[in-house]
């Protein structure tokens, strides 16, 4: 009889194979008092152990394809970063001394005393630090017990294709040690979609479903599985009806993506002969090569928050350093530098801000170019670094959240300050920077005929866009149904965009996700969009759509339906899609 068992699918695939459990056995920490003359050697004994832990996470992130694991690669980063941290190391080291006990014990008292000052905040983001640091201890304290780097695998063949994987939880190195052996799919008792093994395995192509209550004692060990990572769901023993559709279900996909290969180097154009530019976003390096890798037409939005969410505010030449090595990456292609966008939702903890920010109603205070016109000369070091870079190649600077003309006038001024200084230094730059602003304020989209004029382009962020005109929070799970392209009242406000830029010869793009979401290609073609800007990992999906339209009319068939609030039986999308045929 089949067995089916529901969790959170993280990442999307079918995986059918035969079941493989993982009983891990937790370590032991127990405490041991040492003598004052051991203990230099018990504070080497535990930096050579965080220098085996630090070697091992490289060793794993060096092996990682760079362009297709961006944010699996990050999180590697990531744990890395914590084991130089020199907070724990000191304190870790302070408590051998001073306690005069093991290495083993030192460490797990630290990790408690960080863990019990998380408890007390409840946000999910320093949740997951602490779910980061937790793991990174274990790998450290497994190096202390001179423990196998993947003794927790024992057992596990080295090739892992037709076989799932089903475990308590699953640290990042742990899973990219069994994405290594290609495993087919993991399914975890713990952790839900924003987990980190949950970032992973999606990063990662792993299907995926994690936070199966008793998965362990439920499966048995060789039995068949399938496990379907987008619905969240595992089969166990199931019946010929379940495996032959979920078979078919397999050879789709596969067809899917083999013809997505086969115009990764055709053009983006229409079938009714239109050029669509393709570019891509990106944050961090690994994006910049995956954008590469998809042949993206430039990058379209470059975010730079993560300059400052990592550590203080980086300054001038360390800003130059990665615009400079993204500009020259992208080899004669441009590169949309936005500056920085912190507050509301992207608020860094390492950060000292002063009350105003942190407000009762932040997506609607002190954010994005409001918060850098307040500092401005914070902010002229980052218009600084983004005018260095552009003497290395095409760079366009980017502003985000532009409500009115005065903000624009400001960061004008201080570009002139900037290149004034900058030709009094002898520092080459481009003259004839392009500078953009983000349309995410809907006043400012339908004031776009006054502001468009002290613009050289722009691009809407939809994800902003869409929480302002609707009143929806963007992050608010209780009024997602909300959150809609489709509102004809935020079809108009995008019409509008693109009928001003147009007449205005204002070129024009979309970065938010919505440029990336498949479904609603044809609808942004036929909105007047001919600039999409996306994570790179949508890039040919986008591209399958747009060869596969004729712009004309879905247009024509938009134009039809936005004149009729009466006849809207059959719903936009489906509208569009009938236009084609
Ligand atoms: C947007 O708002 O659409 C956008 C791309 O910016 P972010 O998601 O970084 O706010
Ligand atoms: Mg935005």
């Amino acid at each position: 009889m089949t067995l089916a068992l529901a969790g959170h699918g993280v990442a999307r695939g079918i995986a059918i194979g035969r079941c493989h459990l993982v009983i891990r056995n937790e370590l032991e920490i127990g405490e041991h008092r040492i003598v004052a003359s051991e203990v230099e050697d018990e504070i080497r004994r535990y930096q050579d152990a965080v220098e085996a832990a630090r070697k091992q996470l490289r060793e794993l992130a060096g092996r990682m394809d760079r362009g297709a694991a961006a944010p699996a690669q990050e999180i590697l980063q990531t744990h890395i970063m914590m084991l130089d941290d020199s907070t724990l190391q000191r304190n870790t080291e302070e408590h051998i001394r001073k306690e005069l006990c093991n290495a083993e014990w030192a460490l797990q008292t630290q990790l408690e005393a960080v863990l019990s000052e998380f408890r007390n905040l409840d946000d999910e983001y320093i949740r997951t630090r602490g779910e980061d640091i937790g793991q990174v201890v274990r790998l450290v304290q497994g190096k202390l017990a001179a423990e196998d780097s993947d003794r927790h695998l024992e057992g596990i063949p080295d090739r892992l294709a037709d076989t799932l994987v089903i475990a308590s939880d699953l640290t990042p190195s742990e899973l990219s040690a069994l994405f290594e052996r290609g495993v087919g799919g993991i399914v975890t008792e713990h952790g839900g979609p924003h987990s980190h093994a949950a970032i992973m395995a999606s990063s990662l192509g792993v299907p995926a479903v994690l936070g199966v209550r008793r998965a362990r004692s439920l499966l048995r060990e060789g039995e068949t599985l399938i496990l379907d990572g987008g619905k969240g769901l595992v089969y166990a023993s199931p019946d010929n009806t379940i495996r032959k559709h979920y078979q078919e279900v397999q050879a789709e996909t596969r067809r899917f993506r083999e013809a997505l290969e086969k115009i990764r180097d055709l053009p983006a154009s229409s079938l009714d002969g239109r050029r669509v530019v393709l570019m891509a976003n990106a944050e961090r390096s690994t994006e910049i090569d995956q954008a590469i890798q998809s042949g993206a037409d430039g990058i379209g939005l470059y975010r730079t928050e993560f300059l400052f969410m990592d550590g203080g505010p980086p300054d001038e030449s360390e800003q130059l350093a990665h615009y400079r090595s993204a500009v020259e990456a992208m080899d004669g292609r441009p590169l949309t530098i936005r500056t920085l966008d912190l507050g509301a939702d992207k608020l860094p903890e390492v950060l000292d801000f002063s009350e105003p920010v942190r407000n009762a109603n932040p997506a609607l205070g002190l954010r994005a170019i409001r918060l850098c016109l307040r500092d401005s000369a914070q902010f002229k070091i980052q218009l600084r670094a983004i005018l260095r870079a552009s003497g290395h190649g095409p760079v366009r600077c980017l502003v985000p959240m532009i409500t009115n003309l005065e903000e624009i006038t400001k960061v004008r001024s201080l570009l002139d300050e900037a290149r004034a200084e900058l030709t009094h230094e002898g520092l080459a730059f481009d003259h004839d920077l392009p500078l953009g602003a983000m349309i995410e304020v809907p006043a400012a989209a339908l004031a776009l005929g006054e502001l468009g004029r002290h613009l050289d382009f722009i691009s809407v962020g939809t994800n902003d866009l869409l929480q302002y005109a609707l009143a929806a929070d963007r992050v608010d799970e209780q009024v997602a149904h909300l959150y809609e392209l489709q509102h004809p009242g935020v079809l108009r406000l995008m019409q509008h965009i693109f009928r001003e830029a147009g007449r205005m010869k204002l070129p024009a793009s979309v970065c938010g996700e919505a440029a990336g979401d498949r479904r609603y290609t044809r609808l942004l073609l036929a909105l007047g969009l001919r600039d999409f800007s996306m994570s790179p990992g949508k890039l040919l999906e986008v591209k399958q759509v747009i060869r596969n339209t004729d712009i004309g009319r879905a247009t024509a068939a938009l134009t039809r339906w936005l004149s009729d609030p009466t006849d809207h039986q059959t719903p936009l999308l489906e509208a569009l899609d009938a236009s084609q045929t």
